[in-house]
């Protein structure tokens, strides 16, 4: 059932522009902790409309930034370590809500694992270990995996071994932002639908309808704040497209195994991430078409052929008892990228004013933890989390056209080149079988490539 649209102008102590994870958890806990204040949420279509509704379902405290660049704020490497382990602790504080809300969203903490199915990948899969290690990341955050310690998790062929992180879980994405917009509701947070926000000003979100006027107006629109006057560079709406198979059956899942439900994910530089659902199929992600000209939204969430058919192709290299199976939807979604990649909770007490966005394609947990940290700001709650290092963090606008186009299609042709010329020569079909290597020559220009493309982006890693 959808909500109503904005009846007229109307007054509240805090406005919310967009009903996705980040608006609703905010609205959440602002009510749990200040009962009295009066919270509008504004949403142009409905909630969950936006990637909230429509994600890999990857509940993973994974690195929402760069922790060498968090690390130039104030609080210097200690800053991010407690940013990190508040991500961790996010993943059970999603599930404690969960249960005391009666949120029914398949959540189940399995944890998160990367496998690499080629030399070169299983290289950097090593680098990201040593680089984790020395941060401090100990076996509790991150282990190693390979042979039957593996395989006993999942069976993806070719798997030449894994990173293995507990603090994750596997959510049914819309489950959860359905369950969480009918808690806020439950706490005495009032939210609009098909109620577009055509501007956001101190004390002010306008709207076709009238105008909020707020002492706060906080703006939770990720993958959709280019559309904001004022906000065209601020973050790069990225596109990220899915599949999901059919049911498979059982002989199929004794084949693959993945009784633990882990997140699932490979190490290639156009990465896929995964999931084995609750009624047994698999989703499966990863970048179609990354970005369109002028930053415009696809909001019909349509996916290319030819993204379908990469899709589920890697689902056959990965799965082989897999391949064939029927396709029962496509779709695809936008999140927020800021040009440093690093995510940022923001509040000026002056302007009334906070956002709250930019985690770049891992905003499910994220979210969370954003939304408890903007309900402190708003209050006037000096806690530990209104000291993490995302807090106040500024990442500077996108280039302007077309450098912005050329750049992240630039990016994406050599990570996809980069990725063909690692392939082995031949596939894999079984785990831990590793498929012959590229020649040396091949595999020092797909490792040059590579190089290129992190520098371009300086996407953290
Ligand atoms: C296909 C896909 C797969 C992903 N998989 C994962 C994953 O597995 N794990 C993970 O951590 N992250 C994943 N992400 C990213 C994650 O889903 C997002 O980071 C997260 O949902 C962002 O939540 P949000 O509330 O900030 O934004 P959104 O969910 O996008 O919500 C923003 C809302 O604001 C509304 N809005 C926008 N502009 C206006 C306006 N002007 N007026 C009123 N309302 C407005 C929109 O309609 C939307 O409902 C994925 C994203 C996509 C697209």
């Amino acid at each position: 059932m959808r909500r109503s649209s904005l009846p007229g102008p109307e007054q509240a102590d805090v406005c919310i522009v967009g009903a996705g994870y980040t608006g609703l958890w905010t609205a959440y806990y602002l009510k749990l902790a200040r009962p009295d204040l009066r919270v509008v949420v504004l949403e142009a279509a409905f909630a969950g409309f936006g990637a909230s509704g429509r994600n890999g379902g990857w509940v993973t405290a994974e690195s929402i930034g760069s922790r060498e660049r968090y690390a130039r704020g104030p609080r210097g490497v200690a800053g991010v370590r407690d940013l990190e382990a508040a991500l961790r602790s996010t993943v059970d504080e999603i599930e404690r809500v969960c249960a005391a809300e009666s949120i029914d969203c398949d959540f189940v903490k399995g944890g998160r694992l990367s496998v690499a199915t080629t030399t070169a990948q299983l290289a950097r899969l090593r680098a990201g270990l040593a680089g984790a290690r020395a941060w401090g990341d100990g076996e509790d955050v991150l282990s190693f995996l390979s042979g039957p310690d593996l395989e006993a998790r999942i069976k993806v062929a070719g798997a030449l071994g894994g990173l293995f992180a507990p603090h994750s879980a596997r959510i049914q994405p819309a489950s959860l932002v359905a369950g969480l917009a009918d808690a806020a509701e439950r706490r005495g947070v009032i939210i609009y639908e098909a109620t577009p926000v055509s501007a956001i000003e101190p004390h002010v979100a306008r709207t076709v309808f009238g105008d909020v006027q707020a002492r706060m107006v906080l703006r939770c629109t990720e993958g959709f704040t280019a559309r904001l006057p004022g906000l065209h560079r601020a973050l790069l709406p990225m596109n990220s497209s899915m599949v999901v198979t059919e049911p498979l059956d059982d002989a199929t899942w004794q084949e693959i195994g993945w009784t633990g439900m882990e997140t699932l994910s490979d190490e290639a530089h156009a990465y896929i991430y995964a999931q084995r659902t609750a009624d047994g199929r698999i989703a499966i992600g990863g970048r179609g078409e990354p970005y369109r000209f002028g930053s415009a939204v696809d909001d019909r969430g349509e996916t290319s052929p030819q993204t379908v058919e990469a899709l589920q192709a890697i689902l056959g290299r990965l799965f082989p008892a897999a391949a064939g199976t029927r396709l029962d939807h496509a779709w695809s979604g936008v999140l927020g990228v800021p040009r440093d990649w690093c995510a940022a909770v923001s509040y000026d007490p002056v302007t009334g004013l906070g956002a709250a966005g930019g985690y770049s394609g891992h905003g499910v947990l994220a979210a969370n933890l954003a939304g408890r940290t903007l309900s402190d700001l708003v209050t006037g709650e000096k806690s530990d989390l209104t000291a993490l290092p995302w807090v106040g963090h500024h990442s500077r606008t996108w280039e302007p056209e077309p450098a912005r186009w050329a750049g992240v299609h630039g990016l994406y042709v050599l990570y996809r080149t980069a990725d063909r010329l690692e392939a082995p020569s031949a596939p894999a079909t079984a785990p831990g079988v590793a498929a012959p290597g590229p020649r040396p020559a091949r595999a020092a220009l797909a490792a040059a490539l590579g190089r290129v493309g992190d520098l371009i982006s300086g996407i953290p890693h």
